[in-house]
C-alpha cells in the first residue's frame, strides 16, 4: 500500500532494509528506513532490484463512508419510521407560524424581522404518532441538503397564503420537491382572512400540475390557519397517512447516520450540531464523524426541550448533540464508527482536502484577475 516507508517497502519484499537503501543510495538519494516513498520512486526501485509489485492505494476514507452509509439492511430489520416533513414556501406565508402553532410555541413572533434564521428540527406527536418537522431559514437549505446528498425530507409541506396566491418563492419550492422527488402536501393558509378564496389558489396551482384531491388530482391540499388552528388536525392526520403509505422503514439497530442540520459555536456549551438522525440508534459515547469535525458524543438534548438529556435518538429522530470538536458544515452527514483515532483520520482528511480545494480556487481566482488586467 501506497504511500509507504522504506521499512514498510523492504519487508513487504522479504528484503534486508539495508539492502533497499543501498540501492536507493545508488540511485542518487541517501534516505533513511523511515523515510516515506511514492509510487514513482516505489516502482523504479522494484525494477532496479528486479521484482514484480503491485501498488495497492490506501482505501479512500469518503468511499469507507459511503459504504458504512449504504451498508445493505436485512428486509427483517426494518421497522417503521416516523415521516420527516419539511415546510417550503414563500416568505410569510405562515411556515413559521404553522409549525409553532403545531408545537404550542410562538417563535415566529420573536424572530428578528420575522424571518426564520435557523433551521429548527422538531418531532410532534399525534394520537401517539410522532412526525418530525423541518423549518428552514429559505429554500437554500433545503437544497443545500440536497447537493451534500442528504435527502432527508419524505413530504413536503408546500405552505400557499390564500390572500397572497401563488409567489415565485413557491414556484421554486414547487421545482425544489421535484428535483428531490418528494411529494407535495399543499397547506392553503390564512383562510382565516376575510375575503380570500382558496379555490383561486387551488385553480394556479393545478395550472402548475398540482390538482387537488377534491378534483380528482392526487394533491392533498389542507385549508389551515395559523391564527385558528383551523386545519392543522387535518394536516397532521393527512401526513400520518401518507408516511402510513410510503411504508417509511428503517434499521434501528445499527450504527447511527444521518445529516447535521446545523451546527454552532455555543458560549458555555461548545459546539452544539443539530442532527437527524435517519439509520441506526445514535447515542452517548458513540464516535461520530461529521464532514470535518469527529468526536465522542457527550450529550444529546432534545431540540424542544433544550435542558433535557437524551438517551437515545432512533430514525427521524432530531438531537442537539454536543461533543464535535469543532463545527460541520449545515448539510454534512454523519456516521458513526467503532475507533476514534479512524474518525479523527477521516476528518483531517477532508479538512486538508478543503485546504487544497481552497488553495486552489485561491490560485484560479489569481489567474482570472490576470487575465482580465491585460
Ligand atoms: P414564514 O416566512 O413563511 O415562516 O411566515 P411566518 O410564519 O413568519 O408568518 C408571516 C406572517 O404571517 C406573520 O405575521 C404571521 O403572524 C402571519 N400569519 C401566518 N399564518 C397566518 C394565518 O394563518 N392567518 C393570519 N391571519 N396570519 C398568519
Ligand atoms: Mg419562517
Amino acid at each position: 500500500e501506497l504511500p509507504c516507508t522504506v521499512r514498510s517497502f523492504a519487508e513487504a519484499l522479504g528484503l534486508p532494509a539495508q539492502k533497499v537503501l543501498a540501492k536507493l543510495f545508488e540511485m542518487g538519494t541517501l534516505a533513511n528506513i523511515n523515510a516515506t516513498l511514492d509510487q514513482a520512486t516505489a516502482e523504479l526501485l522494484a525494477a532496479e532490484l528486479g521484482v514484480d509489485v503491485t501498488f495497492r492505494a490506501e482505501a479512500d476514507p469518503e468511499e469507507e463512508i459511503e459504504a458504512i452509509w449504504n451498508a445493505p439492511d436485512p428486509e427483517e430489520s426494518l421497522r417503521p419510521r416516523p415521516p420527516v416533513v419539511t415546510f417550503l414556501g414563500h416568505v410569510d406565508h405562515g411556515k413559521t407560524s404553522l409549525l409553532d402553532k403545531i408545537l404550542g410555541l410562538n417563535v415566529a413572533a420573536k424572530e428578528k424581522g420575522g424571518i426564520t434564521q435557523h433551521i429548527r428540527a422538531y418531532q410532534v406527536e399525534k394520537n401517539g404518532r410522532p412526525i418530525t418537522f423541518l423549518d428552514t431559514p429559505g429554500h437554500e437549505a433545503f437544497t443545500a441538503m440536497r447537493a451534500r446528498g442528504a435527502n432527508c425530507t419524505d413530504i413536503v409541506v408546500l405552505v400557499v397564503a390564500v390572500d397572497d396566491g401563488v409567489m415565485p418563492q413557491t414556484e421554486e419550492a414547487i421545482s425544489h420537491a421535484r428535483a428531490a422527488g418528494v411529494p407535495i402536501v399543499v397547506a392553503l393558509n390564512k383562510v382565516d382572512l376575510p375575503g380570500t378564496r382558496p379555490e383561486r389558489v387551488m385553480q394556479q396551482l393545478t395550472g402548475l400540475g398540482l390538482v387537488p384531491t377534491e378534483w380528482g388530482g392526487d394533491v392533498e391540499m389542507v385549508r389551515t390557519s395559523a391564527l385558528t388552528g383551523q386545519g392543522i388536525p387535518e394536516l397532521l392526520d393527512t401526513l400520518i397517512t401518507l408516511g402510513d403509505i410510503f411504508e417509511l422503514k428503517a434499521n434501528y439497530d445499527r450504527p447511527a447516520c444521518g445529516t447535521c442540520l446545523e451546527a454552532s459555536l455555543q458560549p458555555g456549551r461548545g459546539v452544539v450540531a443539530k442532527f437527524l438522525v435517519q439509520k441506526g440508534t445514535l447515542r452517548p459515547g458513540d464516535i461520530v464523524v461529521c464532514g470535518t469535525a469527529h468526536g465522542r458524543i457527550k450529550a444529546m438534548y432534545d431540540p424542544l426541550q433544550p435542558h433535557k438529556r437524551v438517551q437515545e435518538a432512533p430514525p427521524a429522530r432530531p438531537v442537539d448533540v454536543i461533543g464535535l470538536d469543532n463545527v460541520p458544515e449545515a448539510g454534512s452527514r454523519f456516521v458513526v464508527l467503532e475507533d476514534i483515532a479512524k474518525a479523527r483520520k477521516i476528518a483531517e482528511h477532508r479538512m486538508e482536502m478543503a485546504r487544497q480545494r481552497e488553495l486552489a480556487q485561491v490560485r484560479s481566482h489569481v489567474t482570472l484577475e490576470n487575465l482580465f488586467e491585460r
